[in-house]
């Protein structure tokens, strides 16, 4: 067990050992009726929070990028925005990127435990050191009152049925965990009226199965959520709770609730600059082998084709300020799965960027992968190829997010927006 070169792990460590939050796991597998991450605020610094969601090849760029320019980073984790396996594929690429361009570098999780139990082998493998689990309690009955739903593979469980799914992967997790040697810290929100009488019972029973730090946290008021009413408890209460958790294990009293996307020092704001660098990183890079942006359109002015539709694609340069057609390209026969991708991925070769009004998750990544950022938005293509070509983003309402119309994968990107 190795506290001293994990900044949350160790209070000495927490001023001069750095990390960083790769906000690559955007989704959620269960409701904690605290939290709502529909927010993108610099000013809200929690869980959940990030200005950006990165693609591992994005995330692997800015941490290279921002160990340059701040060395104390020794410490990679992935903490959301939602849980790191709700976005298994996604979390895993990262952590492998990671381990292959900084071998030495700490690498470490937070989850709520859900799916930890699968992926545990694959943590060891990387040589993942800490890991961080959120059990908030040991008895369903209490955790029923705590998650609004768990989903476990397609079903989703409420309740007691939920609560208790929920409990025992993250016991077996912990479990797991502890057989490979990995540290585990164990986070404990605490919440007045709901488990603040039952937090020791999580200390004793996370303690029985190896857990080697814990930190209990106050609930953070976020409107919104089932639990918006709560006040949350105070110092001096959360003070009287750790000496009786600390009979069981020691406890962690310097978290500063970090966002998904904090790097830096433990409880230091992120440098601007480094957020510059995080947005910076999530723009199509215009280069010489990569002049051009393609669009998904019926008849070149509007975006208004789903990538998976497209039968053609409007490529564009830029002359003189203005978009400039270069021609048009057919598209490699829909219907053809990973081979259409990657004979996509051919005839898009020399394009930085692709503008659709809507995309699958496969494609998304099997393109990105292969160096072309897929932009889903909708409205006139002139306004999107400007935005490439001058290193802005796509404007806020002219973005297709999935999910946020309510369509989510069934959308037909009808060009209407997603309003
Ligand atoms: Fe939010 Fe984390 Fe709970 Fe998911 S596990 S609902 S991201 S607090
Ligand atoms: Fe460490 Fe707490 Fe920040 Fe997580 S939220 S990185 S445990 S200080």
């Amino acid at each position: 067990m190795n506290f001293d070169n994990h900044p949350c792990f160790s209070e000495k460590a927490k001023h001069k050992v750095g990390r960083i939050h790769l906000p690559v796991a955007p989704k959620c597998n269960i409701q904690c009726n605290f939290c709502n991450r529909d927010f993108d605020c610099v000013n809200e610094s929690r869980p959940g929070v990030t200005s950006t969601v990165l693609t591992p090849m994005q995330a692997s760029r800015y941490l290279d990028g921002v160990l340059e320019k701040v060395p104390s980073i020794e410490v990679v984790g992935i903490a959301g925005p939602g849980d790191p396996f709700a976005n298994t594929v996604e979390t895993i690429e990262t952590l492998r990127l990671v381990r292959a361009h900084h071998p030495s570098i700490h690498l470490c999780v937070a989850t709520n435990g859900l799916e930890l139990p699968s992926a545990v082998d694959t943590l060891a493998e990387l040589a993942v050191g800490h890991v961080t689990v959120t059990i908030n309690a040991v008895d369903p009955k209490i955790g029923a009152n705590i998650y609004s739903w768990v989903r476990a593979g397609i079903k989703v469980y409420r309740g007691e049925d939920g609560a208790k799914i929920l409990l025992e992967r993250q016991m077996e997790g912990l479990r797991l965990l502890k057989e490979k040697g990995v540290t585990v810290k164990v986070n404990t929100v605490v919440i007045p009226g709901v488990n603040d009488h039952h937090v020791t019972d999580v200390a004793r029973e996370v303690s029985r199965l190896g857990a080697d730090i814990q930190n209990c946290m106050a609930i953070y008021h976020v409107d919104g959520t089932v639990f918006e009413s709560v006040i949350p408890p105070t110092r001096e209460q959360i003070e009287s709770i750790r000496l009786l958790t600390g009979e069981h294990l020691p406890q962690m009293a310097h978290c500063a609730r970090c966002r998904a996307d904090a790097a830096g020092l433990v409880g230091k704001e992120t440098d601007q600059e480094i957020q510059k660098l995080m947005k910076s990183v999530t723009l199509p890079q215009v280069t010489a082998e990569r002049p051009y942006v393609a669009v998904s359109s019926m008849e070149g002015l509007f975006v208004n084709q789903h990538l998976g539709e497209a039968s053609a694609f409007w490529i564009f340069g830029f002359k003189n300020g203005s978009p400039d057609l270069i021609g048009r390209r057919s598209a490699p026969p829909s219907g053809g799965g990973l081979e259409r991708w990657s004979d996509l991925s051919t005839t898009l070769s020399d394009c930085c960027a692709v503008l659709t009004s809507g995309v699958g998750e496969t494609p998304r990544a099997f393109l990105e992968r292969e160096g072309i950022r897929v932009l889903a938005m909708n409205g006139l293509a002139r306004e999107g190829i400007d935005s490439v070509f001058n290193g802005r983003e796509i404007p806020k309402i002219m973005q297709c997010v999935p999910g946020k119309c309510g369509a989510g994968k069934s959308c037909g990107g009808t060009g209407n927006g997603c309003g």
